[in-house]
């Protein structure tokens, strides 16, 4: 395991771990605050974040920031954001299971050198990774589940939002009681 941000950044990264380095433009490893008490975790980078290197910055990215910005939270200041996967998936398909596998380390380590106190998962590919693997993430987004003295929450992925305005108010709602927690447990965020 690594002790040190910077040192796990720069291998992470250099990493040829999986076949999805054959074909990035570059490994998003993550943005924001790696002290921050909240981590955001989506499935894998789009185009836009394998070119410039950021998760969430196109669309879907504008409306995150939105949802955040309306509870307080902003990427540059008081969360972290990560992926499961940290190099795009040819054609955004979903990651596959050994690419997931492989890229795991990479977020754990994340994990436990931020030692988060609640982690929201984006979409279901992360929900299911990350909190159950059967997880509806249509039905049960919203809910807290604890492991090991850790929150997590699933909600809605952002792109599917753009797809499907429809489950926008439900999934403000998630933003709106993440930061009821956030209060309720006194973090600074
Ligand atoms: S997806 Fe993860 S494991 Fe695969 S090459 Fe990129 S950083 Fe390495």
């Amino acid at each position: 395991m690594y002790t040190n941000w910077d040192e796990l950044e720069s291998d992470c990264k250099s990493c040829r771990k999986c076949g999805l380095c054959e074909t990035r433009t570059n490994v998003v490893f993550g943005v924001g605050n790696p002290k921050a008490k909240v981590l955001f975790v989506g499935e894998g980078p789009g185009e836009n974040e394998d070119l410039q290197g950021e998760p969430f910055v196109g669309r879907g990215g504008q409306l995150l920031d939105k949802m955040l910005a309306a509870v307080d939270l902003d990427r540059k200041k008081n969360i972290y954001i990560a992926n499961i996967v940290k190099c795009r998936p040819p054609k955004n398909r979903d990651p596959l299971p050994e690419e997931q596998k492989a890229c795991t380390e990479w977020l754990r380590n994340q994990f436990a050198l931020i030692r988060p106190k609640i982690v929201v998962c984006l979409g279901r590919i992360a929900a299911a990774k990350l909190i159950k693997e059967d997880i509806k993430i249509t039905k049960e987004h919203g809910i807290f589940f604890e492991k090991n003295g850790t929150l997590f929450m699933g909600t809605l992925h952002p792109a599917a939002l753009l797809r499907n305005p429809n489950n926008k108010p439900g999934a403000f709602e998630d933003f709106l009681k993440l930061r009821q927690k956030i209060d309720e447990l006194g973090l600074e965020s």
